[in-house]
């Protein structure tokens, strides 16, 4: 049985006032309960702090939106996951598609990064998924099977599975208001599911928990996450809200 995510994503959104406000409505909105699924919030790098600080050692997890593969040196306006770990982080996203085509991150930095994340201590959220025009080509299992076989390469499966999440969000459904059918997403999880079993085996497909990402809403989020192979959702603008991401936090309960 995978206990479900509910992930928020912030991108580069809330400042120090706005930020803590978010934080604490969530808090008291969940009443200080510990919900049947995780809760992760993935703030900008400025806020981890304030936000571990408030989080404490309540349920909700911090995760960062992402990470450089080094642990220190020259690399300028980078961040490493000891530096991550030293906030309170436990979860850092990688390789989500503003990263990929916005700032040309390739599924080698994905790899690097997912590698140098477990070999930190953190749990890496891997994303993949599709262009539109990728998808309209037919070549939906092509691209994402190439980014999963990446991405995962030469990771070991422990007793709980891989160390790590994985999140499919199709890149025409994110932050466009378009999300994929609930059918659409589970055949791609359930591909995703198939390609972790040839490459990594039985338990390491078993226990991998796949998010579904991709403008989810307290509206659709219970027919998402009713799907068998669909763990979960990665939140984007549905989280910048407390009311909206606990309805879906509800909804994965
Ligand atoms: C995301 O950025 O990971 C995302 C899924 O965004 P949105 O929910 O806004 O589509």
């Amino acid at each position: 049985m995978r206990r479900t995510i509910v992930a928020g994503n912030w991108k580069m959104n809330m400042d120090r006032a706005s930020g803590p406000e978010l934080i604490d409505a969530i808090i008291d909105r969940l009443g200080g309960e510990v919900p049947s699924c995780e809760v992760i919030i993935c703030p900008p790098y400025i806020l981890l702090d304030v936000a571990s600080q408030r989080l404490g050692a309540g349920p909700i997890r911090l995760g960062a939106q992402d990470v450089h593969h080094e642990t220190e040196g020259a690399f300028t306006g980078a961040i490493s996951v000891p530096m991550l770990r030293s906030v309170g982080c436990t979860h850092v996203i990688v390789g989500h598609s503003e990263r990929r085509t916005i700032f040309g991150e390739i599924d080698d930095v994905v790899a690097r990064k997912t590698r140098a994340a477990i070999e930190g201590g953190l749990t890496p959220i891997v994303c993949v998924g599709e262009t539109l025009d990728e998808r309209d080509a037919g070549a939906v299992e092509s691209v994402v099977g190439r980014q999963i076989d990446v991405a995962l390469a030469g990771l070991e499966t422990r007793s709980e599975g891989l160390p790590i999440v994985v999140a499919y969000e199709p890149v025409w459904a994110i932050g466009t208001g378009r999300t994929a059918t609930p059918e659409q997403a589970q055949e791609v999880h359930a591909f995703i599911r198939a390609r972790v079993l040839a490459m990594h085996g039985t338990s390491a497909a078993e226990h991998l928990r796949i998010l579904y990402g991709g403008s989810v809403n307290a509206a659709n989020a219970a027919d998402l996450f009713s799907r068998p192979d669909i763990d979960g959702g990665l939140i984007g603008g549905a989280s910048l809200k407390a009311e909206g991401f606990a309805a879906i936090v509800e909804a994965a309960g």
